[in-house]
């Protein structure tokens, strides 16, 4: 469902745009649309309209779904059933965060994250994406949203632009609190810019070596790290928000002091920050976490040479949870 096939439903029943405006307020606020509980909405709502909600309602809770719940020390990460069973991650995040998926599975194929060894399997529509986002305001407080689970953004770019737009316009977030997090593509680049809600932009570097990200990264598109880190200036600079690089620290592979020096040149006097993500490994992967030391002194490294840098685990990984393994081990390879 996208959002335009409710509102066309809404309006075919005799919905005015406010009773509509009205209605996704009330459903992206996680409240229930339920007459019966919703009293304000007797007078306000057509008769026609009134009697379809309990249906509506029905239909809506039903495209997200808590299948399980798997609370970690950096946040709570939730397995998702989606309508025609699917299952994609949510993660309630601290600070009133949450992470969202945009598509089951993931076509970039990122060597180090189990989501991309599954292949795209399907997108994730705007109404689902919105969904997650009800789901979780049901459990609590939801400021934030990031687009950073199962899926790159920029390969289900109508899907995330829509929910972002609504998001924004009338789900109560500020537009600096959504947050785009893609492998790069120069379709975000365009997209962007031009949108009524513009978010935050996080870019998925993980090495300066472009040889080294292509093979990470093997179906990303190519753009070599330093033009990816223009474009994201670029943005920077015309939004006002900082680009958040993300670095998934790979342990003998991208923590070495000559990718250090390297990213201190790249990001000098860019309006940035940098995530270091000490990657978080299972047993049988072919990639391993660097020591808490040494990530402690990357971080300190960086930081004494002036580049902004933060630890960011992956949430939940105490419940081995980095994206994509909850939902591997739940529904089963074989599915996935
Ligand atoms: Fe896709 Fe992100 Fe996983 Fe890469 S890290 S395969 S872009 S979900």
């Amino acid at each position: 469902m996208r959002f335009s096939d409710l509102d066309q439903r809404l309006a075919t029943l005799g919905a005015q745009p406010a009773h509509r405006g009205r209605i996704l307020r009330v459903w992206l606020s996680g409240q229930t649309l339920d007459t019966g509980s919703r009293k304000d909405f007797e007078n306000f709502l057509p008769l026609a309209v009134r009697n379809a909600l309990p249906a509506l309602t029905a239909e809506l809770d039903g495209l997200a779904r808590i299948h399980s719940e798997h609370p970690g020390d950096d946040g709570k990460r939730l397995l998702v059933a989606l309508a025609d069973g699917q299952m994609v991650e949510s993660v309630l995040l601290p600070r009133d965060a949450l992470c969202v998926s945009t598509q089951v599975g993931c076509a970039v194929g990122c060597r180090f994250c189990m989501t991309g060894k599954s292949g795209l399997i399907r997108q994730v529509s705007s109404m689902e994406i919105l969904a997650q986002v009800v789901m979780a305001r049901r459990q609590r407080v939801v400021k934030k949203v990031v687009f950073m689970g199962m899926g790159e953004p920029a390969h289900n770019l109508e899907n995330v632009l829509e929910a972002i737009d609504l998001l924004g316009t009338q789900g109560n977030i500020g537009y600096k609190n959504l947050v785009f997090s893609t492998v790069g593509d120069r379709r975000v680049f365009d997209a962007l810019p031009r949108q009524r809600v513009k978010p935050a932009l996080a870019l998925s570097l993980h090495t300066t070596k472009a040889d080294l990200r292509e093979h990470l990264l093997p179906r990303a598109p190519r753009i070599s790290p330093e033009e990816l880190i223009e474009l994201g200036e670029q943005y920077a600079r015309d939004t006002g928000y900082p680009i958040q690089y993300q670095w998934t620290l790979l342990k003998g592979i991208n923590d070495g002091n000559d990718e250090l020096d390297a990213i201190l040149s790249l990001l000098k006097g860019k309006y940035c920050v940098l995530n270091v993500i000490p990657f978080n490994s299972l047993e049988g992967d072919d990639y391993e976490r660097p020591d808490a030391e040494r990530v402690q002194e990357i971080v300190r490294y960086l930081h004494g040479r002036g580049l902004l840098t933060k630890v960011r685990n992956s949430a939940g990984q105490d419940v081995e949870g980095g994206c994509g393994q909850l939902r591997s081990r739940v529904v089963g390879t074989e599915q996935v």
